[in-house]
């Protein structure tokens, strides 16, 4: 492809994304294909000659579009949004072009220096403690393990990292209703999940503090090692927020890395009325959110805060010859602040994102989503045949029919299972489940870029249909 070839096609592309996003509520939200429809109809191989740029996108709109998920479709409820923007695509665009690696300050300054202003920007729209530093990591799932990291580093002072393990019995917390990202770092990190305490939650899927300090106590008197605890502010389940101030005095009295997990709800921070959520963070060790969930900024980018950034700089820095430069003192290298070594250009779509919308902007459309849940919610409380199954604390209902004159858990669970397949199979919306209590629990996100009140009516609508 040429460079006039390029610059024909990169216009037709960006015609087929503007008219994907006009038209993407004809699209089904889920893809309504079998397993390996797609995948058959791909060949075996790689083409031994190059194909026509037309060759290669008649096969994307008629096999691939086929078989996506619609994650920018306005009624995409289904787990939690990783949801887009136009700046955001637009900075993309300019990240791929550009194709730098921004390892190291010298490997790009402007790659280093916009990620940490960015950084700063965010920390100061969210309320974040004033010393802390950021970074961005691709997903929450490294920032943690980099969290667990640092703290099994602090705690042994540094050893573990030189020797490896010798008979330690660390253990960390959380609550039952942690993402599982946390199981999966404490396996990484070499700390055996085994070791992953599991906290009781209250009536709010909140972890009970109480229940927290008891086994902390217990542990000690075992002569384990207390390491990590993992606060979440906003469940996967149902965006229960821990309490934070109380689990931060704890970790504070007991020398315990304290971690701070806002993946999807920390968006909400940019909301004065919002901000007590982030209560007592001030006492914690770090935190991490994801402006690719609920911030417009497309996947990935993840934004990750420490208090202390030497810790996490000894722990994961490593100089080796060919990469020492005379700045190294000065500058921020990235590579030092987690476990990629090579690192894309994210910050860019940060910067596209928050200029383009304003803070006032992005206040506006998190505050909307806020309001359509509020909306829903209302409309389920007013009517018998529907139970509202956690509080609603963002733009996440958790709800479930009941089916008149049924009282067996079972049965409301199958009845639940049955409405959600309807409602998907219809391709006018996708909402996801849990259990919660054991509970099916169907869970309605309204946080996708574009939702509206004519999303929700269509989910009232649908939900009329079929109860
Ligand atoms: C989504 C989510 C994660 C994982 O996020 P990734 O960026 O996909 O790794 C972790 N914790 C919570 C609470 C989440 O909602």
């Amino acid at each position: 492809m040429n460079q006039n070839e390029f610059r024909k096609n990169a216009h037709q592309i960006v015609d087929w994304i503007a008219d994907y996003w006009e038209n993407i509520e004809s699209l089904p939200v889920k893809a309504q294909v079998e397993p390996f429809e797609i995948y058959k109809q791909l060949p075996a191989t790689a083409p031994d000659s190059g194909e026509s740029f037309e060759a290669i996108m008649t096969d994307f709109q008629q096999i691939i579009v086929k078989g996506m998920t619609h994650w920018q479709h306005p009624a995409f409820m289904a787990y939690f949004p990783a949801n887009s923007s136009a700046p955001s695509v637009l900075a993309e665009m300019l990240t791929a072009a550009m194709g730098a690696q921004g390892m190291i300050w010298q490997t790009s300054p402007a790659v280093a220096e916009l990620e940490q202003r960015m950084m700063e920007w965010l920390a100061d729209l969210c309320g974040l403690p004033k010393d802390w530093h950021g970074v961005i990591q691709d997903t929450a799932s490294t920032a943690t393990l980099c969290a667990i990291l640092t703290a099994r580093e602090r705690k042994t002072n540094f050893k573990i990292n030189t020797q490896g393990f010798e008979n330690q019995s660390f253990t960390l917390y959380c609550s039952t209703e942690t993402h599982s990202s946390i199981d999966k770092a404490v396996r990484i990190a070499g700390l055996g999940s085994d070791n992953l305490q599991k906290i009781a939650v209250d009536d709010r899927f909140a972890m009970i503090a109480e229940n927290l300090e008891k086994r902390i106590i217990e542990d000690l008197q075992n002569d384990k090692t207390p390491l990590c605890v993992i606060a979440s502010i906003g469940t996967t389940s149902s965006t229960a927020v821990d309490p934070l101030r109380e689990i931060a005095e704890i970790c504070t009295k007991y020398g315990i890395w304290l971690h701070v997990d806002a993946a999807f709800a920390g968006s909400a921070a940019i909301l004065p009325e919002k901000r007590w959520i982030l209560e007592g963070l001030e006492h914690a060790d770090s935190y991490v959110f994801n402006p690719h969930k609920w911030l417009f900024t497309n996947f990935d980018c993840t934004a990750y805060y420490v208090k202390d950034k030497g810790i996490l700089l000894k722990t994961f820095e490593i100089l080796p010859e060919y990469l020492k430069t005379p700045l190294d003192k000065v500058v921020n290298n990235y590579r030092d602040w987690g476990v990629q070594l090579g690192r894309r250009f994210r910050s860019l779509k940060l910067w596209f994102v928050m200029r383009s919308f304003g803070a006032e902007g992005l206040r506006s459309k998190i505050r909307e989503h806020l309001r359509l849940a509020d909306i829903f919610k209302a409309k389920l409380a007013a009517d018998k045949r529907f139970e509202i199954l956690a509080p609603v604390e963002f733009n996440l209902v958790c709800f479930r029919y009941l089916p008149e004159n049924e009282d067996n858990t079972e049965k409301i669970n199958l009845a639940n299972e049955q409405l959600l397949a309807k409602l998907n199979a219809t391709g006018k919306v996708y909402l996801t489940h849990t259990k919660l209590k054991g509970i099916y629990t169907i869970r309605a996100v309204f946080g996708q870029t574009n939702v509206s009140e004519k999303q929700v009516e269509l989910l009232w609508n649908l939900l009329q249909e079929f109860c």
